[in-house]
């Protein structure tokens, strides 16, 4: 009921600009002082108090309550109004109320004044009962409207600083009383308390705290972390991340509801894995706090041409300044009537949706060129986007204020933004970037405006003010030789993104930065943060001679990923690549993929506006079967429908798009798109060892249709003289549970089975794989998983083909022994993760990963797999 409705943040609001601006009208007389509150007698006490206060020497007027016998708790703008002209003089009113609807009424009331009054009239932001005494007495005094309201406003201060010995050791009490009664007896039913201390390096930051939201908003309790004597509702990421909580804190956890105890329970699990994060020391390379706080005495200042900043990323660079200065939309404000409210509402959260949609995506596509833990922060911006607070923040400013939406997302995004900057913790204030860049996404859907291109003709050095991690994730390597940003920290998500890109970067260099010319020529050293403005002979040289050293590193690095995937005992196993682009072979080689188990190829098919015909899809295809050499490419035919929509193809809208019209069951039903790509694949078969994979196979059926298809597809090229490998391997993915239910009879009409372990899992587990609320289950180390896993590769056993992994579960090297044990003998992944992994398998012969997997399946819980894994 918008009427009752609580806007905490108008009493912070100051007065309107306008209403000060003519404190210099004020005359000699008395300023009068106007009570609003829903409840008469409420307004009526408040006066009682202040007129004895000072002696009846004060005009007070009241509004309380409103003409409803039935129902007289209200406020109304006429009654405002009234109380306004009883007391109104030129000295002026001051107007104090109580919550709500109070301040719309009064509002609503300024309007009714004629111009000339409106002047002289003041709506007050501080609390009702403290303001209107202090108020009142300063009035009786003489003071003038604007002292009145400065010393109302700041009433409050002595209450709260004469009580904060009081409210702290209550605080403390009540956790003291609690964990002493914790020990003796049991918790009442509907309540349960734990106390944690984090051992998280960074604290609760975005992906820890992230994780205990999403946890926690699996219980209907309420649950509530308290430290010290903040509070944070559990289910909020922005509360608990701007709790502060930093390493060695302890926090209370508190949980009332029916599955409170087990709300409680789960947390301490998830505590007790440092809530799913890996801690590990960190290296002292550059993105070292230490280090780096040492030099941050200089940062930013230009000593000798060299500008000091702060080491982000690994690496040196040389080259000429691309300067990208994106023009953020500039946002308008303006009033909206009655009538546009709701619908301002609506564009606001359909722009939310839009943004959440979008962050899907670049998460997936993180993921799969980057890697699953560096993709967690897109998880976390949508916790952020997907806050009930942040969101409540911007419909009341829609709602109470009248702003239209982007007017009013920006005011509840800087505020957000705000609460983290004023942190203590280094690292947390750096998450306010994270608020700003989720801000901007939801901005650019509002204002219809694109993200500015990041595209460079050639290779040079990005400087930017800031660089948000949504920007980064669109840095082409090969193209970006080094990152500087004016703004940032070392342990910003840019800079982790940076280093996983190899792409040297340095932070914090200052507004100096803006000044260096688009096209100079700069040199740049990740790991001592300096920057070369200028680069004479000598310092060209050293700085040249120090990259060689750095790239022949790297080469060394992803040389340890060239050797052959073996176990201990020397059984030969395939690591491959998932791809979207032809282009991606060249760094997935580099890191040693002995081919691609996975080419997603949708990528080809979005960001255009009609689909790629048979002769552009050839060309893609062949060039990734000759960039391979005689190494398999495995093309995955069009995965598209589901979180992949194409406005373009005729989808439709669905109730549930996961459990739609997608992949397979579209291309079978639109042979004009399937038929081309099934040529397209045919024709690059002759260029090199290529596969044939197809999506979301959940029935026979399915499966034979498609193979018709091919097969006239081949019967064309054939009678066409065209030339295509007749003898091309075609395979399944194997992702629906269906599928694995019939891998018996699957397995006697294909060739190999790769299995999706992303879909698998959240059909399976009957959760959506982008919610971030059910992440818990989206989890492939659900034993429900791992035993699916395992059926399907003893089923392709029996029928004697081999079965291969292309699903996120195949690039986390603490699984790849226990999936090799299960009977895997192919696994595909995000490129990066390959020595990672081929690592892992040489340490464990087949035996070893064979009794691993028998244990493994025995265990009861995702979390106990994966102790299991990690011992
Ligand atoms: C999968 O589902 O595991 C898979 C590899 O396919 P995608 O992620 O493209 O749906
Ligand atoms: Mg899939």
């Amino acid at each position: 009921e918008p009427y009752f409705s609580i806007f905490t943040s108008h009493f912070f609001r100051p007065p309107p600009p306008l209403l000060i601006i003519h404190c210099s009208l004020l005359i000699d007389n008395m300023v009068g002082i106007v009570i609003v509150s829903h409840s008469a007698s409420l307004a009526a006490g408040v006066k009682d108090l202040a007129t004895q206060m000072t002696q009846g020497n004060v005009p007070i007027a009241v509004a309380g309550g409103i003409d409803d016998p039935e129902n007289p708790i209200g406020t109304d703008p006429m009654r405002v109004l009234d109380a306004i002209n009883e007391v109104y003089s030129e000295a002026g009113v001051v107007i104090f109320m109580d919550l709500g609807s109070a301040l719309m009424s009064a509002e609503v009331a300024l309007e009714f004044l004629e111009p000339e009054q409106v002047k002289n009239v003041y709506l007050c932001d501080a609390p009702l009962v403290e303001g209107v005494m202090a108020g009142a007495v300063q009035a009786s005094v003489g003071a003038t409207a604007v002292q009145i309201i400065k010393e109302a406003t700041e009433a409050m201060l002595a209450k709260q600083q004469q009580l904060e010995p009081y409210t702290t050791t209550a605080v403390d009490k009540q956790a003291a009383t609690k964990t002493e009664a914790e020990a003796d007896t049991p918790p009442a039913t509907g309540e349960a308390h734990t106390h944690l201390t984090i051992r998280n390096p960074q604290g609760l930051h975005a992906r820890p705290a992230a994780n205990l939201v999403r946890l926690a908003n699996q219980f209907s309790a309420d649950v509530t972390v308290r430290k010290g004597t903040r509070f944070a509702n559990a289910k909020s990421i922005n509360q608990v991340a701007t709790l502060g909580v930093v390493q060695g804190d302890e926090i209370a956890v508190t949980s009332i509801g029916d599955d409170s105890a087990e709300a409680i329970q789960a947390i301490e699990a998830l505590a007790a894995e440092n809530f799913g994060e890996e801690i590990k020391e960190r290296a002292s390379s550059a993105g070292d706090g230490r280090r780096n706080k040492k030099r941050e005495a200089g940062v930013g200042t230009a000593v000798g041409g060299i500008l000091q900043g702060i080491a982000a990323a690994p690496g040196v660079a040389v080259g000429r300044v691309f300067q990208y200065r994106p023009q953020l939309p500039v946002v308008e404000t303006y009033d909206l009537e009655e009538a546009e409210i709701v619908p301002e509402v609506n564009r606001l959260r359909d722009a939310i949706q839009q943004a959440v949609a979008e962050l899907t995506a670049v998460e997936q596509r993180t993921s799969q060129q980057i890697g699953s833990q560096e993709a967690a922060i897109f998880g976390a911006h949508k916790l952020i986007l997907q806050d009930p607070d942040l969101q409540k923040v911007a419909v009341r400013c829609i709602q109470d204020d009248r702003l239209n939406s982007e007017a009013a997302w920006l005011v509840a995004a800087n505020q957000l933004a705000e609460e983290y900057d004023a942190l203590s913790d280094e690292y947390m204030r750096g998450r306010a970037a994270d608020v700003r860049d989720v801000a901007q996404r939801v901005l650019r859907f509002l204002m219809n405006v694109q993200p500015s291109s990041l595209e460079l003709d050639s290779p040079a050095i990005l400087c930017a003010l800031d660089l948000s991690p949504s920007d980064t994730t669109r840095l082409d390597p090969d193209k970006v030789l080094a990152i500087c940003t004016e703004m940032g920290g070392a342990t910003s998500h840019s800079a982790i993104l940076a280093r996983a890109l190899g792409i040297p970067a340095v932070v914090g260099l200052g507004p100096l930065l803006s000044r260096v010319p688009d096209g100079s020529h700069i040199g740049l050293d990740g790991e001592t943060g300096q920057l070369w403005l200028e680069l004479t002979e000598e310092s060209e040289a050293t700085l040249q001679a120090k990259r060689e050293a750095w790239l022949t590193e790297q080469q060394a690095a992803k040389a340890a990923g060239q050797r052959m995937a073996l176990t201990a005992d020397g059984v030969r196993l395939e690591v491959s690549a998932n791809i979207a682009r032809p282009q991606d072979i060249e760094s997935a080689l580099a890191y040693g993929a002995e081919g691609v188990g996975l080419f997603r190829t949708e990528f080809l098919f979005m960001d255009r506006v009609t689909p790629p015909d048979e002769d552009e899809q050839y060309e893609a295809y062949r060039q990734a079967a000759e960039a391979l050499d005689d190494r398999p490419l495995i093309i995955r035919t069009l995965d598209i429908g589901g979180d992949k929509p194409l406005a373009y193809l005729d989808l439709g809208e669905e109730e549930n798009p996961f459990l739609g019209y997608r992949a397979i069951r579209f291309c079978l039903d639109k042979p004009e798109i399937f038929k081309p790509q099934l040529r397209a694949i045919l024709r690059a078969s002759a260029h090199g060892r290529v596969l044939l994979m197809f999506p979301m196979i959940s029935t026979l059926d399915e499966l034979r249709a498609a193979k018709a298809m091919l097969l006239e597809a081949k019967s064309e090229l054939k009678k066409e003289g065209v030339k295509f490998d007749n003898q091309l391997p075609v395979g399944i993915m194997v992702e629906v549970p269906s599928a694995v239910a019939i891998a018996d009879q699957l397995a006697r009409e294909v060739d190999f089975f790769s299995i999706g372990t992303n879909d698998l899992t959240q059909y399976t587990m009957a959760a959506d794989r982008g919610n971030s609320n059910v992440a818990g289950l989206v989890n492939a180390l659900q034993p429900a998983v791992l035993r699916l896993i395992r059926q399907t590769a003893t089923a392709a056993q029996e029928a004697g083909i081999w079965t291969g992994m292309c699903g996120e579960l195949a690039g986390n090297p603490l699984a790849a022994p226990l999936l090799v044990g299960l009977g895997l003998r192919e696994l595909s992944m995000a490129a990066p993760a390959i020595p990672a992994v081929k690592e892992a398998l040489s340490h464990i012969t087949i035996a070893e990963a064979q009794a691993l997997a028998d244990e493994v399946l025995g265990l009861g819980s995702a979390t106990a797999v994966r102790e299991r894994l990690a011992r």
